[in-house]
Order: C-alpha cells, then structure tokens, then sequence
C-alpha cells in the first residue's frame, strides 16, 4: 500500500539522518522531496506546501533547543504533520448500546459499497462480538442481492425483497424485521447502477429522510485521489457523511491523496480496504499509518525519544549547556536526569565533555536527594543567587533541611563548579552542537 510514496518519504529521511552536517542548504532539499513524494501520491498542493511550511517555521523557532538532535526533531516534525494531514487521532464507528444502530451506506456505483458492507458486517460480528444484520436497499440492480449472500455465507441474516421496486419501502421493512430480530447493528446497501449521479443524490436524500439512520457512511475508491474532497463535499450536502471508508487501498498510487482530501473537509476516516478479500479491510489510525509510511522500527525510538522529554526539560537543558542555570534549575536538572540520561548525553555531547560511569551517576543520584531538600530550604533570593550565602544563611539552611552545613557548602560548591565548566567547554561549541550528528 502507497510504496511509491513510501520509499520516497524513507528515502528523503535516509538523506537528512546521513548527512554529517544539516544545514539550512539539506533541509530545504529534504522539504522538497516529501513536497515530491507527497504530490507524486496526488495530494493537495495547497496540503503539502503548508505541511513542509509548518516544518520549516517550527525548525526555526526550535531551532536552538537543545536535547534532541535536529535530525530526530526534522523526523518527528514529518511525522507528526502528516499524522495531522490524515486526520490527526484515530475515529472509532460509534454504536450506541441497548437499541438498533443502523447505518445507511451510501457512496456512486462501483465505490465498493456492497463490498464494504459485507465486510463490515463479518468486522462487526468478529471483533466487536455484535448481533448485525444487513439489508439490500438496492432494488435494481438483479445482482445485488446474490451478491450479498455470497459476501455474508449464511453468517450473517439478510434481508431482501426482490418484488418490490421502491428502496425506501424495503428499506422500512428491513428496519422493522432487524428490529424484530433484535439485532444491534443493521447496515443498509443502496446503489443505482443505472442511474446518473443527480437521481442517485436525489434518492439518497430521500431515504436519509424517511429512514432517519443513526449514522451514514460513505464509501469512497481510493483511485479518484484528492478528487474525494469535491465527492465527499457533493455527498454531504445531501445527506451529512457521519463517516468514510476508502477503500481499494492496495491498488492505487493515489491513496494518500484520497485520505488527506477527505480529511481536510473534516469527515471521519474509520476504515480502509485494502483487497477483494472479505476480511481485507482495516481500522484507519493516523498514527499507524504515518508510522508504516515513514519506517516503523526508526521512527518509534525517535518518537519515545522526543516525547520522553518535554519542551520545558529540552529548554532547561538548553540553559544548562550555556552555563546560566540556577542552582534550582540544576538540580531540576539532575534529578530529569535519571529519567532521560539526559546529563549523560549532554556533557558527552560537547567537545571534551565528561563521562561519568554507572557508578559515579549512582552516587550523584543519592547527593542529589539531599541537595534537594536543601535547595527547598533556601529563600527564592538565595535560589536566584547563591552567592549571597554567608556562613549564618548557610547555618539556617543547614539546620531547615536536616543537613550539614558542609553539605550546604559542597551544593554550592558543586553548582558553581559545574556553571564555570559547562561555561567553558560550551563556549564556541555550543553554536554549531545542535547540527552535529549525536
Ligand atoms: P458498489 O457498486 O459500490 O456496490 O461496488 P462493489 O462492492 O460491487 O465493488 C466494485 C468492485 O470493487 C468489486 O470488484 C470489488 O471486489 C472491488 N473492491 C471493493 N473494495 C475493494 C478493495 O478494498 N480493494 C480492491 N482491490 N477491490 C475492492
Ligand atoms: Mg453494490
């Protein structure tokens, strides 16, 4: 599914993580080919030139930040704005409990409609452990009816009603006999092979009127590409679309580009098919989807690894490398830092910076304690500015946090020690560390 625009997208990240130095040169090249790959699989210019706009702004005003490497955070940036192009988080076919859920399908001839209601139909039964019917609302086509048995084999009731040739009228029945039956869900198949797109719209919006369904659904080729946006916008003025399902999925180039035109106009995407095959359609997840596009096994450890830290720890991080940190902000700094080995990584990161063993961070965890509690014992004067601690303040916070007064006098130590190196080994470095390759 969508491999062409796949192996691009993999491609053009693959560029960007190779290269030793990213420059403002290699990140405009890169914009460019996911403006390719994405317009290759027929998505809306208008679609990609703010997604790539959008990654360029936010490298910008991040552009300093510090604790994430450009590469993870170009990578994350791609990810998160296509994930935001499909739709964003993942829409679920809402079934509301204790009575008859129907769902009328509508969608122009050929879509995959009666397909998809099979499929459906043996989804709902499977997974959701539901009691679902379905009714064949299409009363001209001869086929249709022989078709949806061989789709539901006996495993699921349906009910037809060859004799009659008003839709609307074996559309009431069905409802009536699904209600009988007590079954939850009903999905209704409609079509009109034989009719000109204006007719069907006007059917539609005839039964959506008589029938009053609890939801519609619009069933969408995944072929026409961003032309989906003017469908859905067509369907949804005759009957509001509740929710989509694109299907063909496996065969066409222009998937993507169906997704994201449909999204754009706000319509859930709840699933996809993705092959002839009764069981071959899929829930659609933004997240899962993007996470196949761009490479799965890469993309979840930078993922993890930018949102282990939050913006507020990536900034302090940032303050800490360039030397001006309180000593309240240091110590926050040290006790984040168990949690990311984020003091680990910075200090290695910077030219000559120290390695501490497991032993030595060990032992720094347990200072870190007691130098926390003295820190709450300080006034937020002496927080701001240590060094106004004389010997009698530095009794008072010996004395308030249950410490030694050498105790106190070692933090303060050790914070001022570690502000002059950091200060030193971070000057000049520090302008170009956040392009290097960590
Ligand atoms: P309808 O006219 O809207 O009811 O469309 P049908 O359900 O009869 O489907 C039209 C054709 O599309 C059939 O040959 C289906 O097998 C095919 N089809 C439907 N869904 C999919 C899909 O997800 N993938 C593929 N490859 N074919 C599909
Ligand atoms: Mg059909």
């Amino acid at each position: 599914m969508l491999e062409n625009i796949s192996e691009r997208l993999q491609n053009a990240l693959r560029f960007i993580t190779r290269q030793a130095y990213v420059s403002d040169k290699e990140i405009a090249e890169y914009l460019r080919e996911i403006q390719r790959a994405l317009i290759m699989g027929d998505v809306d210019v208008r679609l990609v030139i703010q997604l790539t706009e959008e990654i360029k702004k936010e490298l910008k005003e991040t552009g300093e930040e510090y604790g994430i490497s450009l590469k993870d955070r170009i990578t994350y940036l791609t990810y998160q704005g296509l994930v935001k192009i499909l739709g964003g988080e993942k829409k679920e076919l809402r079934i509301i409990p204790n009575q008859l859920n129907v769902f009328v399908f509508m969608g122009i001839q050929g879509s995959g409609k009666t397909t998809t209601v099979g499929k459906i139909a043996h989804y709902l039964k499977k997974n959701r452990n539901m009691r679902v019917g379905v009714i064949a609302g299409d009363v001209f086509r001869p086929g249709a009816v022989d078709q949806l048995k061989q789709l539901l084999k006996d495993e699921i009731p349906l009910y037809s009603n060859t004799s009659k040739k008003n839709s609307i009228e074996v559309i009431k029945e069905g409802i009536e006999w699904a209600s009988k039956l007590g079954l939850e869900v009903v999905l209704v198949d409609t079509a009109g092979r034989h009719r000109t797109e204006e007719s069907l719209m006007e059917e539609m919006a005839q039964i959506i009127n008589e029938v009053n369904p609890t939801a519609t659904i619009l069933v969408i080729d995944a072929m026409i590409g961003q032309q989906a946006r003017i469908q859905a916008e067509a369907f949804n003025k005759v009957a509001k679309v509740g929710y989509v399902i694109v299907t063909k999925m496996d065969g066409s180039a222009k998937g993507g580009g169906a997704l994201s035109a449909i999204a754009s106009v706000g319509a859930p995407i709840i699933f996809i098919g993705i092959g002839e095959g009764i069981d071959e359609i899929e829930e659609f997840d933004p997240i899962k989807f993007v996470s196949r596009l761009l490479g799965k096994p890469d993309l979840e450890s930078i993922i993890s690894r930018v949102q282990k830290m939050s913006k507020e720890e990536r900034l302090r991080a940032q303050k800490m490398v360039r030397g001006r940190f309180t000593i309240e902000e240091f110590i926050q700094q040290l006790e984040s830092a168990k949690k990311i080995g984020g003091i680990q990584n910075i200090l290695s990161s910077l030219p000559g910076g120290a390695r501490l063993s497991k032993k030595d961070m060990e032992e720094l965890f347990i200072k870190v304690k007691k130098w926390r509690a003295i820190v709450n014992s300080m006034s937020r004067e002496e927080r701001e500015d240590v060094t106004i601690m004389d010997s009698s303040r530095i009794r008072r916070v010996a004395r308030g946090s249950g410490t030694s007064e050498k105790d106190v006098r070692e933090l303060i130590k050790q914070y001022m020690l570690a502000k002059k190196t950091i200060k030193k080994i971070s000057k000049g470095a520090f302008r170009n560390i956040s392009r290097l390759r960590l």
